[in-house]
């Protein structure tokens, strides 16, 4: 029997109902997206400090690391001093002492005239005055002065609540609440992996005596939070693998070599290598779930459709899906390319197909007459009814979601291959989709032509321009590209509209300019391209539409405007678009920024061409953002891990939370119960895995 805590607190009893919060309160906490008693005991503070006990200004000598505790009478910002400085003096009721913060022009409103300040730091000798330079700083409550202690937790406070107000509340429970958590781990296994105990370090978190004490704290509640993520995905992986069963597709020799008739090109060392682990997915009756990442050009369409042609030559169907209509109408005109005298039925389908031909479409979808459908993942997860789907293949492009894999097919589950062009570092698709296996086309097919990327700013356009003028006159063509979100309506079109008019009238006028964005119809769109394709228009004003999709081999230039606005992967797919022809290329990115970080990102662009080297630049520079959060993949976001600084805990933490489903894949053994339980707390709303748990 397990001792019950005094007072009956459990872990999702409101916040509410705990000491020191009352409904305003619990309100405050709410904003906190502190919910329940569980979500305050993770709540962790943002930092700690460990101040000595205080001294009074009347006792400061020189030298000295000590701690002032006072209110704050007046500050001020010294621009003009060099270096300039931020100043305040703080009073203790013995005395007055001036505080001295370098470069401290943040500190200005931070710090304020009336707050109860504690500071931390050596006494210097400054025209006959003891003062304090760069010293450490706490803000602290009225109630908080009186005591003779400052170390402690900070809090991410809000301005209904202080930091502490919330460490009190955290204080006041903290030893009924920890009492509430269990144990994952043997003692054994914690020594090994030199983790303590889960209530230690809970206790250390909120309630540290040293660094150290916060270093180990963190240490197991990152192990934790990892681990719990990994067994979620490895449970997922796991239910996919036992409980779904897929059609074998097998790949004989002579139906390779048949499919491979088809290009007219041998496959490069990659493709062939991916083609091998597709192939060995498909022959078996465990779904494949398997991420093809490759560069916009290095040739993922071929491999894709070599696994299509597989499953037709096991007389099954597939489908083909594209986030967008002219994605998927550009898969099927290459798709048509390389099947032509085929009698492989294949049909595309569009919103614009309705009545009588739609019905027909779909009956010969329903009775297997139609090989390979393709449409959009609407369209296609929409009503259709297949007779044999065995392969999904989802084109994703750059933005890779979840899927509703359901709907699709009733009685077995369809391989599913989802191709991106997003460069999604290891440590990322390791964490994010660690249920999926992934193939990499790291090289592109021989004969592409080189890209020159070139930084530049918006001053030097004119230059730029004539370089245009030049390579226009040579029948080239230029894509010019706007970050504006395509279907905002605050005045976001307009940026691409009036550079458009300044283009066609002012700077290009004796060349074709068209323009092209997400709020033209369907038809427009589809009528700008093919001219552009066809050479009709030279320059193609766009917004980012253009990532999606337009295969010109002519088009050499590319220009993007206020390119700092761009995530680097989506740059890199941008410029990908002009290294369709075997001539060399020019990508001008243009941005006015004096922010380092920007500066430093298109850098990268001018430097690589690899767009793993670049996506692992921007991850580090830029964190994982929201393109790749956990959330958008259906697991609850990270607390305290960091995916990227903690990569070697997340190495470990995967092994261990797969070699655990692995030997106990229900979690049914005495030892396993808690973790089966925080699972099931943490995880039952966004994932699947409650049934097999
Ligand atoms: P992705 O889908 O990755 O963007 P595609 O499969 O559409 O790339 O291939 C891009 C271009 O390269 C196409 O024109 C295709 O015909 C060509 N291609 C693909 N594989 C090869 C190869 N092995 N050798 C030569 N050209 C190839
Ligand atoms: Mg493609």
């Amino acid at each position: 029997m397990t001792t019950k805590p005094s007072n009956n607190l459990t872990f999702d009893m409101p916040v509410q109902f705990l000491k020191g919060v009352g409904p305003a309160r619990a309100d405050a906490f709410a904003k906190l997206d502190v919910k329940t008693a569980a979500d305050l005991l993770e709540y962790y503070p943002r930092e700690w400090y460990f101040a000595p006990p205080p001294v009074k200004i009347e006792q400061l000598k020189p030298d000295h690391t000590v701690t002032l505790a006072g209110i704050v009478e007046s500050t001020d910002w010294q621009a003009w001093r060099k270096p300039p400085y931020f100043e305040a003096y703080i009073n203790d009721e013995t005395g007055l002492c001036r505080i001295v913060w370098f470069h401290g022009r943040f500190l200005q409103d931070k710090i304020t005239p009336g707050m109860k300040l504690v500071v931390w730091g050596k006494t210097t000798l400054y025209k006959h005055q003891l003062q304090l330079t760069n010293p450490k700083f706490v803000i602290v409550d009225a109630d908080e002065i009186i005591a003779d202690s400052f170390s402690g937790p900070v809090y991410p406070a809000t301005a209904e609540l202080s930091s502490g107000q919330i460490k009190k509340i955290i204080h006041d429970s903290l030893d009924n609440l920890v009492e509430l958590v269990p144990e994952f781990f043997d003692s054994a296994f914690m020594k090994k992996a030199n983790l303590i105990g889960r209530q230690k370090a809970l206790k250390q978190m909120h309630n540290p005596h040293n660094e150290t004490q916060i270093a180990d704290a963190k240490r197991r509640l990152k192990y934790d939070e990892l681990f719990l993520m990994q067994a979620a995905l490895a449970l997922r992986r796991y239910k996919v693998r036992n409980f779904e069963k897929a059609v074998a597709l097998k790949c004989t020799e002579q139906i390779d070599r048949r499919i491979r008739k088809r290009f007219p090109f041998l496959l490069t060392e990659d493709q062939d290598k991916v083609i091998e682990e597709i192939s060995a997915d498909l022959s078996k009756t465990v779904p494949m779930n398997r991420l093809l990442q490759g560069d916009v050009g290095s040739g993922k369409t071929v491999v894709a459709l070599h696994a299509a042609l597989l499953a037709i030559a096991n007389k099954q169907q597939v489908a083909i899906m594209a986030p967008t209509e002219i994605l998927a109408t550009q898969h099927f005109t290459s798709i048509e390319r390389y099947l032509r005298n085929s009698d492989v039925k294949r049909v595309l389908i569009t919103g614009g197909i309705t009545g009588e031909k739609r019905k027909e479409i779909l009956d010969d979808i329903k009775s297997g007459n139609t090989n390979i459908a393709v449409g959009t993942v609407a369209l296609l997860q929409e009503d259709i009814q297949f007779a044999d789907l065995a392969l999904v293949i989802i084109d994703e492009q750059h933005k890779f979601g979840v899927h509703q894999r359901a709907g699709l097919r009733k009685d077995t589950t369809p391989h599913c291959l989802v191709m991106t062009a997003t460069p999604i570092p290891r440590t990322l698709a390791m964490t994010v989709f660690g249920d999926l296996d992934i193939s990499i086309i790291k090289h592109s097919p021989p004969g592409r032509g080189q890209v020159v990327t070139r930084y530049i700013q918006p001053k030097d356009l004119p230059k730029a321009y004539e370089f245009i003028r030049e390579r226009l006159k040579a029948k080239q063509q230029v894509f010019f590209v706007y970050p504006r979100i395509v279907d905002s309506e605050n005045g976001d079109v307009k940026a691409a509209i009036a550079e458009y008019e300044n283009l066609s009238k002012k700077i290009f006028p004796e060349f074709s300019v068209g323009l092209l964005h997400g709020q033209m119809s369907g038809a427009n769109k589809q009528k700008i391209m093919d001219d552009f394709r066809r050479g009709k228009i030279h320059c193609l004003v766009s917004t980012v539409l253009i990532e999606v999709g337009i295969d010109v081999p002519n088009a050499t230039i590319m220009v993007i405007e206020e390119a700092d606005r761009f995530g680097l992967a989506q740059l890199h797919q941008l410029r990908g678009r002009i290294a369709r022809s075997s001539s060399k290329s020019y990508c001008l990115l243009i941005a006015q920024t004096e922010n380092e970080t920007a500066k430093s990102r298109l850098e990268i662009m001018e430097r690589s061409s690899d767009g793993f080297e670049i996506a692992e630049h921007d991850l580090k520079l830029r964190g994982p953002g929201e393109l790749l959060s956990a959330r958008q993949h259906g697991l609850p976001d990270l607390k305290i891990a960091n995916i990227i600084d903690d990569s070697d805990l997340l190495q470990m933490a995967r092994k261990d939370a797969f070699e655990l489903v692995e030997k106990d894949p229900m979690l049914s053994s005495s030892g396993h119960k808690n973790i089966r339980t925080e699972l099931i707390r943490k995880f039952s709303g966004s994932l699947t895995l409650v049934d097999v748990a």
